[in-house]
């Protein structure tokens, strides 16, 4: 059903303690390794039943989620631009599934490491990224890149960014006035941020560092479901060049983006929201709306226009969301029936991007 270039996957999250009152209303048919699953929904008043090419149940762990995406990591260092999205409502498992466990609540942003231009010192030892279970795509992808391929003849750029009320700011630059970038584009670098810092990493652990360091620096906001729910999208890049030039005599270079999405959410009726969250909740979904536009476009023969220029998001992902490119959306819900709205937005998200 999907094409080579896109993939859709849903990941159930197990109920949390404090949905134990609430039944489970998410099933799966049809569940094995190779083929597409079935996930219904199904309450007194709701049904949905769609078909993607994997739907992980609440028991399916890191690995299982990795092993869905690993193919594309691999394809991205043969020059595939690769983009790996995570979409769903605030609280369903996003961050989870990107970074891991280990990223919960504390943001363990590290404290003895530094950082000079263009490189980066570890001088610490056990960090909670030493905790290799727990880690997410994001993590296992850099472990995948270092340890499956000779680095010898790569360079490889890492910057991590957030786009915040339609703007962008640098996650890795230390400022106590951070100034929204722009995003331009030319012959030789394609699509870019100007004045965004990237660093040429030699080892995971240089790009664990700049993972830790830049999601300490993300714009959370308690809510209801989620008390550090991020208010931003982030995309973490990783920019591989390899130091053989084709005819023309560039470099061969891809793009390896994660991309954390905000929370999908709908206006809280019992809690008054402020005007702030209101206009981050405005945005925020303007921007996934154009993202789900993008994709579905993409998977269509005859497109006509595609409109990147929606969004900064898209825009910015441009060159990595196009027919020569490899994209992954995985889709995370939770089973309760008190999510039950909103786990049918996110999957009739997922089912148009397909
Ligand atoms: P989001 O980023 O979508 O807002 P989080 O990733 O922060 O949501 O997850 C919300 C909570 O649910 C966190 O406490 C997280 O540990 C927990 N959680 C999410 N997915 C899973 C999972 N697959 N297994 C166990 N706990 C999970
Ligand atoms: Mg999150």
């Amino acid at each position: 059903m999907t094409s080579e270039h896109l993939k859709v996957g849903i990941r159930i999250r197990p109920l949390l303690g404090h949905e134990a009152a609430f039944e489970s209303v998410v099933s799966i048919e049809n569940v094995n390794h190779i083929q597409e699953t079935t996930v219904n929904v199904v309450d007194g008043e709701h049904f949905l039943s769609s078909k993607f090419d994997k739907v992980f149940p609440s028991i399916s762990n890191q690995e299982n989620i990795f092993e869905f995406i690993s193919p594309s990591i691999q394809q991205s260092l043969k020059g595939f631009n690769t983009t790996i999205f995570a979409y769903g409502q605030t609280g369903s498992g996003k961050t989870y599934s990107m970074f891991g466990s280990n990223w919960e609540n504390n943001n363990p942003a590290p404290q003895n490491y530094y950082i000079s231009t263009n490189k980066l010192t570890k001088i610490t030892e056990n960090h909670p990224l030493d905790n290799l279970e727990g880690h997410g795509l994001i993590p296992r992808s850099i472990s995948q890149v270092f340890e499956s391929t000779s680095t010898e003849n790569l360079t490889i750029y890492t910057s991590f960014l957030q786009i915040y009320n339609e703007k962008i700011f640098d996650l890795l630059q230390e400022t106590s006035n951070p100034r929204p970038l722009a995003i331009r584009e030319n012959k030789m670098y394609g699509i870019f941020v100007e004045g965004l810092a990237e660093y040429i990493v030699e080892n995971k652990n240089d790009c664990f560092l700049l993972l830790a360091k830049g999601d300490s620096n993300r714009v959370v906001r308690q809510t209801k479901l989620n008390q550090h729910s991020s208010r931003s999208h982030t995309i973490f890049q990783m920019l591989i060049e390899t130091d053989k030039a084709n005819k023309k005599g560039a470099l061969k270079k891809s793009k390896l983006n994660f991309c954390d999405l905000a929370g999908s959410e709908k206006y809280d009726k019992e809690n008054k929201m402020t005007n702030e969250h209101i206009k981050e909740m405005t945005q925020i979904n303007k921007s996934l709306t154009s993202l789900g536009k993008v994709i579905h476009e993409l998977g269509r023969k005859k497109s006509i226009h595609i409109p990147y220029r929606d969004s900064k998001l898209t825009r910015l992902l441009q060159d990595s969301l196009g027919l020569s490119t490899r994209t992954i959306l995985i889709a995370t819900i939770s089973s309760s029936s008190s999510c039950i709205e909103e786990t049918i937005n996110t999957l009739k998200f997922a089912d148009r991007a397909k």
